[in-house]
């Protein structure tokens, strides 16, 4: 794990709105020459600093056409902001406020892990016929990985579309990190259970024989969002037999049965989008991260709008990006201090681009 230096305590003392006069008083400064880019699960105090707020690949893409901008800060985790400093220009520099915010996902699929599962199945299966699919939700290494054996990046937006694309061009998909969006992708697509197999780390041939693995013709790693883990069809069917009329959405990251016993399921644009579609008066339960949720109760006092599990599930390291860690960021760039760059290798940048690239044709 990256260690973040530590954010002096006159920082972290400091009033809330008092932090965001100073912050605000740097973008002034600094003018178009600065780019703050929020993610919707950043709490309050940081989102309202931010020039543009979106999902991971909507920032980076956006980050990259705002040409005039020297450093872009990604008040988001660590794989959004090498997303964007792959897509950003060579005069571009990219900061996290706070470098221990990584995604727990995307860590649970590290390059010697995906390797070896890789060196594993080359003895099995024909290599150039099975497809690797990472979502965007990965270390710019794995995206690499997966740029250079044919295979694609994807989002939560669009997993259904690339996995059918995988299957056009080989036999079979290995899908990482996460295998609840690969499941309620693959499952979409109709693909029989019995051809979906999930690879567990640590265990011989991920804990199957070799007739599971030839028969596989989704491959999915164990990796979770553990926010995304809190919500059940238990708690889908409770708020569906209370409140009548309430429409029950979730994100793909939530496992099978959830995904299965909601109205709809959407990526965090797709779930922002579906509330601000829907009539006044509209009643929802949101599954997906609480920072989120209760923009959306801000933002439309006309509907009624609830968590949907009983207690708020909320991203650790996302909170870790505060306005206390943005304003550190931000002095320490007006006295000229790279502090907290992040930087993908340009080979690893290259290869990359290639997964992203190919995720953008399809
Ligand atoms: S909400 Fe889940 S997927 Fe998103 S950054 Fe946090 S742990 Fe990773």
């Amino acid at each position: 794990m990256i260690i973040q230096p530590p954010i002096p305590s006159a920082y972290l003392d400091e009033a809330p709105e008092v932090l965001i006069q100073k912050i605000m008083a740097h973008k002034e400064a600094f003018g178009d020459k600065l780019l703050i880019l929020g993610h919707h699960y950043q709490e309050e105090g940081t989102f309202q600093c931010a020039d543009m707020v979106g999902d991971s690949l909507k920032l980076a893409r956006q980050a990259a056409e705002a040409k005039a901008a020297r450093f872009i800060i990604f008040c988001g985790v660590h794989f959004m902001a090498e997303s964007a400093d792959i897509l950003a220009g060579s005069d571009q520099a990219v900061f996290l406020p706070h470098l221990e915010a990584g995604c727990p996902m995307a860590d649970m699929a590290t390059l010697p892990e995906v390797s070896a599962a890789w060196q594993e199945l080359t003895p099995i299966l024909a290599m150039k016929e099975t497809i690797p699919i990472t979502y965007v939700n990965s270390s710019a290494d794995i995206k690499a990985f997966v740029g250079e054996r044919g295979g694609s990046v994807c989002t939560s937006s669009n997993a259904e579309r690339v996995l059918a694309w995988a299957l056009e061009r080989g036999e079979r998909i290995f899908f990482f990190p996460d295998e609840h969006l690969g499941r309620n992708s693959a499952k979409a697509l109709d693909i029989d259970d019995k051809a979906i197999v999930l690879w567990q780390r640590g265990l011989p041939l991920g804990g199957n024989n070799v007739e599971q693995i030839k028969a596989a013709k989704v491959l999915l790693w164990d990796g979770f969002c553990e926010v995304h883990m809190e919500f059940s069809a238990e708690q889908i069917e409770q708020w569906q037999r209370t409140v009548p009329d309430i429409q029950v959405i979730i994100h793909p990251e939530s496992n099978l049965a959830s995904v299965q016993a909601a109205d709809k399921y959407g990526s965090t644009e797709g779930i922002i989008n579906a509330v601000e579609s829907s009539a006044p008066g509209s009643t929802w339960a949101i599954g997906t991260e609480v920072n989120l949720v209760n923009r959306l109760k801000l933002q439309h006092p006309d509907k009624t709008i609830h968590l949907l599990a009983p207690t708020p599930c909320r991203c650790k390291t996302m909170a870790l990006v505060t306005p206390a860690a943005l304003l550190w960021q931000l002095d320490n760039l007006s006295q000229g201090k790279m502090e907290n760059q992040v930087t993908v290798e340009v080979t690893i940048a290259k290869g990359a681009k290639i997964a992203l690239d190919r995720m953008l044709a399809i």
